[in-house]
């Protein structure tokens, strides 16, 4: 017997139709003698719904009441897939994430959880009952208010609590059938990974591959829990998230053990959800960088990628240019316009029409001509870059948004990646 976590993604459980499907399949785990444990996102787009809302009625909403909105969406699809459970038969029973022992800080809206007490969730396995838990919420230590983990939190929601139960696995289900050498809403001839690499997911994560939330990544990786990220749509095997120095843990079901070598790249990743602000005009002293990036960071912006160019004719200033969520746009503009006299730099200029694409993998390490294939890929396809940054199994590069797709498809050939078949997306918008 084992203990399983499942995670139902927005697109899972859309609807009335895809609840029942959903409750389905999670009594049909329980009836093989597995205990489960249900951790569930808001139906479908409603998050977003949501939000849309909240920014209807008002341009700046205060964090505590963003969270208390927001948390609404999965509060109603855990008490919905516990009445479709009822139906068959079995007793699901809806717990919020407070109920849940989901302890986190007071960040609204990028809450870390630092504890998670499920005495309850433990108590009602015990008594055959399936928990389902609102996923993406926790409840502050501090201030007992209501937190959310941040966009796609759910599926960190899930590993904690997988973590703190001691179960077997962690199943993230959604609407392709596992991880992709890319987004196969964007490139049809993406290819299933069987097995990846906890580094390699976290790099692809960050790298704006929304498939797994970062967090969850890293979570799992510090508590040895493995990760099997699968299609609610279909039985296929999807891909699993595991340490790949360590021999695979039993639960994997891939023939052979654990790979020796794994594939060079582990995929292509894009993300439209950042922005590039200019510092123009700053003086090439000293001291100013730190001055421009403690104003950012005091506003609690997150800095990406960071260029500097010193002007080659001799006008002692610099231009310095980084990216940070288009979200926080606003707020790294104004911190850097209340520090622009203590600065000394000449203007301010952003632009949100970017993308980021990145180029994944461990291979690159041992690997040399990998960064030439990826400029040639972008050369070829006529795509111009604005900025470059490496780490030491990823290559990013900045584009202008309109050409992000072909960027995305022209690396991915040029790599190799292409499938013969078509990758299949059951569902989802995509937003
Ligand atoms: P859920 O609602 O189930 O949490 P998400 O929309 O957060 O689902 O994540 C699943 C989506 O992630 C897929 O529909 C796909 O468009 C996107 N995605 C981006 N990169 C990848 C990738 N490398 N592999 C698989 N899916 C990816
Ligand atoms: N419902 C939340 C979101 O859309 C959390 C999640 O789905 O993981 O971001
Ligand atoms: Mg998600």
């Amino acid at each position: 017997m084992s203990l399983i976590v499942q995670k139902y993604g927005g697109s899972s459980v859309a609807d009335a139709t895809s609840v029942r499907r959903v409750a389905r399949r999670i009594v049909e785990t329980k009836r093989a003698g597995n205990d489960v444990v249900v951790v569930v996102s808001a139906m479908g787009d409603t998050t977003d719904e949501l939000l849309d809302l909240a920014t209807e009625v008002s341009p700046n909403p205060p964090g505590r009441e963003l969270d208390m909105l927001l948390t609404a969406g999965e509060r109603i699809s855990m008490a919905v897939l516990a009445m479709a459970i009822h139906d068959l038969g079995e007793e699901g029973r809806s717990y919020t994430g407070s109920q849940a022992g989901l302890i986190t800080d007071s960040a609204h809206g990028a809450a870390r959880i630092i504890d998670v007490t499920p005495g309850r969730i433990r108590h009602a396995i015990a008594e055959g009952a399936i928990p389902i838990v609102a996923g993406f919420q926790g409840v502050s230590y501090e201030s007992k208010d209501i937190t959310t983990l941040g966009r796609g939190g759910s599926d960190t929601t899930a590993v904690a609590l997988a973590a703190a139960l001691g179960a077997d696995v962690c199943e993230i289900y959604t609407d392709v059938d596992g991880v992709f050498s890319a987004d196969p809403r964007v490139v049809p001839a993406a290819r299933q990974v069987p097995l990846i690499a906890h580094e390699e997911m976290l790099e692809l994560a960050a790298a704006g591959a929304k498939v797994l939330h970062l967090r969850c990544v890293e979570y799992a990786r510090r508590s040895e829990i493995p990760i099997h990220v699968r299609s609610s749509f279909s039985d296929r095997q999807g891909t699993w998230v595991v340490d790949l120095t360590q021999p695979l843990p039993d639960i994997v079901p891939i023939a052979g053990g654990t790979p020796v070598e794994q594939p060079i790249i582990a995929g292509v990743a894009h993300d439209l959800n950042d922005c590039k602000i200019t510092v123009v005009g700053v003086p090439d002293r000293p001291g100013e960088a730190a001055l421009i990036f403690t104003a950012v960071a005091d506003a609690g912006v997150n800095v990406d990628m960071i260029v500097q160019n010193v002007s080659v004719e001799e006008t002692g200033l610099t231009d310095v240019t980084f990216t940070c969520p288009v979200a926080s746009r606003q707020v790294a503009l104004d911190a850097l316009t209340a520090a622009q006299e203590l600065v000394g730099y000449r203007d301010l200029r952003s632009d949100d029409g970017i993308a980021k694409i990145s180029l994944v993998g461990a291979g690159m390490r041992s690997h040399p001509g990998v960064s030439a294939t990826f400029f040639k890929a972008l050369a070829d396809a006529g795509i111009n870059i604005s900025m470059i940054t490496t780490s030491e199994i990823r290559i990013s590069v900045v584009t202008s948004k309109d050409v992000a797709e072909d960027a995305v498809r022209a690396v991915h050939t040029a790599f190799g990646l292409d499938a013969d078949g078509e990758a299949v997306v059951y569902a989802g918008t995509g937003r």
